[in-house]
């Protein structure tokens, strides 16, 4: 083990703290942070769950050494010689209130938070590599990866060939929501990085068996909340409409969103179904720790 997780959550939380970009300042809104303090968890190159992701999402999911084997072609590393790291970032109190009053239309501050995402997130990363290479230590940002993209699976349908929610629920971040969205102990309003690193560390535990224990709808048959929250009709009992939903964010986009949205390359975001919701900033039902970690699940 050539690093700690005390050091790479102190790697990760400095570039945070000096990154510009976290901030709405950045389009002449007043100073005021946009995402809070990440959370982190850390899983098993050889998680058997990614080998399960490729078999039951596609065969195009990337396995943590395909990935890595696309910045490191050279590299003999296999999946048992690699870490993952899953860290994501709530939105803040402030913008969720917002976006909480929001109706049919996401609010300004949520369209600002996704559309400003990508710049932040690359800064990050930047800094975090940056560290890593001072180490001597191999790593890879799924995100700058430039194969990195939308897939469309047989059995699921909208999907891309690395998944940083699904990679959250292996390191024990969290579990599915109705909506598709990761229930984590800091809620469902939120963002996800992952990063592969060469060097083995001890895998976090998950404190859930099933992929969506945390939520209302599946561990006590209550809620739905989220489904009278979409103004699309795209969440319902049955589950998440991805192609719905991608619509209503094209439309978003192109005609019905606010100007900054649609005067410039932001990526749309709606999450209304992140908002007013009992999963909204927390664990919505009793966590019962009898997970499992590494290849036991
Ligand atoms: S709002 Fe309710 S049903 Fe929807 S994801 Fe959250 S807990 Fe599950
Ligand atoms: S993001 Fe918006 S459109 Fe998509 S499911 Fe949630 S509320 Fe509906």
């Amino acid at each position: 083990m050539r690093t700690t997780k005390e050091s790479i959550k102190e790697i990760i939380e400095d570039a945070v703290r000096n990154s510009d970009l976290n901030n709405f300042s950045r389009i002449n809104l007043p100073e005021e942070p946009m995402w809070n303090k990440p959370i982190i968890g850390y899983a098993a190159g050889d998680d058997s769950l990614f080998a399960f992701y490729k078999k039951d999402i596609g065969d195009f999911y990337w396995s943590p050494s395909e990935a890595f084997s696309l910045k490191y072609p050279e590299s003999i590393a296999k999946d048992e010689d690699l870490t993952v790291i899953s860290f994501g970032f709530a939105q803040t109190d402030e913008t969720k209130k917002v976006q909480s009053r929001a109706e049919g239309l996401p609010s300004l501050k949520w369209v600002v938070t996704r559309g400003e995402w990508e710049p932040f997130a690359y800064d990050l990363y930047d800094k975090i590599l940056c560290e890593f290479d001072k180490m001597g230590i191999k790593a890879v940002a799924i995100d700058l990866i430039p194969e990195w993209s939308r897939m469309t699976s047989e059995k699921y349908g909208i999907a891309s060939n690395w998944s940083h929610r699904h990679t959250a629920f292996i390191a024990g971040l969290g579990t599915f929501g109705l909506s598709d969205g990761l229930i984590t102990r800091q809620g469902k309003a939120m963002r996800f990085c992952s990063i592969i690193i060469e060097d083995k560390l001890p895998a976090d535990q998950r404190p859930y068996t099933t992929y969506q224990e945390w939520c209302k709808f599946y561990s006590e048959g209550t809620c739905g909340t989220c489904i009278r929250r979409c103004p699309v009709s795209a969440i319902s009992k049955e589950g998440h409409d991805k192609d719905a939903c991608s619509a209503y964010l094209q439309l978003l986009k192109k005609e019905i969103g606010p100007d900054i949205l649609r005067n410039s390359n932001y990526i749309a975001g709606c999450g209304l179904c992140q908002t007013r919701i009992p999963c909204q900033d927390k664990v919505p039902v009793k966590i019962v720790e009898r997970g499992t970690n590494g290849n036991k699940f």
